[in-house]
């Protein structure tokens, strides 16, 4: 059989009453990898990303997650997306957060979850409220990993945190998704946040796709067309 994908976007576009989002995207995203969605602000990184949670409708197109239609109980359970906007309690603990999602979620890992809290030394009876934006990623993080996705769609995860805070996160994101087998799909508007993390890459830019491939392939691509040094 085929090889599956994660994500399979066919000539997928979003119209919102001011115009066009997302404009035929078609791309595949190999299973198993980190993979970075880089693009600048307005893009469509978020409505590509919402398509794929099945929080958006596409006007035209298809996306499928592991072969199955994002409204699926399928995608629906292999799946788990984090909003830019964190969605948690701060009158709530770590333990509270922790417990809802256990909760919500039939497959939950607690162990999974707590490893993550604990591996950035936030307390569990700590109050949402009173943690650092790092330490509040950190819980996000934990949250979404204890459902065991093997898909985990992150959108611009890091994008207000200071570079060691967010080099600390990474680590934890890469070190469980290589444990649990997870493709990640991670937005930035800023490729050097993705680059050293990400193995695959889908670039997009004013709602149309400009480029998907392996990073070490777009990387030697752009040095044979610019002359540029590896590394520069
Ligand atoms: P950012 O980095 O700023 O989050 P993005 O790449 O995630 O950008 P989107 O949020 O997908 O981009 O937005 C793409 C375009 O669609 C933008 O022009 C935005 O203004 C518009 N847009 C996004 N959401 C809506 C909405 N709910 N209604 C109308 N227009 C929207």
């Amino acid at each position: 059989p085929a090889v599956e994908s994660a994500i399979e976007a066919h000539g997928l576009g979003k119209r919102y009453r001011r115009g066009w989002a997302l404009k035929d995207c078609s791309f595949r995203l190999p299973t198993g990898r980190i993979c970075g969605l880089v693009g600048p602000n307005g893009a469509g990184k978020t409505t590509l990303l919402g398509i794929a949670a099945n929080l958006l409708e596409p006007t035209e197109g298809t996306l499928r997650v592991f072969g199955a239609a994002p409204e699926s109980a399928e995608a629906n359970r292999r799946g788990a997306f984090l909003a830019q906007e964190k969605p948690l309690f701060r009158r709530f603990t770590v333990e509270e957060t922790l417990r809802m999602g256990r909760e919500l979620n039939p497959g939950w890992d607690q162990k999974a979850a707590e490893d993550i809290v604990r591996a950035g030394n936030v307390p569990l009876g700590a109050k949402i409220g009173t943690l650092s934006g790092g330490q509040r990623t950190r819980v996000a993080f934990a949250l979404a990993f204890g459902k065991r996705p093997d898909l985990l769609l992150l959108d611009e995860p890091m994008s207000d945190l200071d570079p060691l805070v967010r080099h600390e996160l990474m680590g934890t994101l890469m070190a469980e998704a290589a444990e649990h087998g997870t493709t990640v799909l991670m937005s930035s508007h800023m490729l050097t946040e993705l680059e050293n993390v990400c193995d695959y890459l889908v670039v997009i830019a004013a709602g149309g796709l400009r480029l998907a491939g392996e990073v070490d392939e777009l990387l030697a691509a752009h040095t044979l067309l610019t002359g540029a040094k590896a590394g520069e």
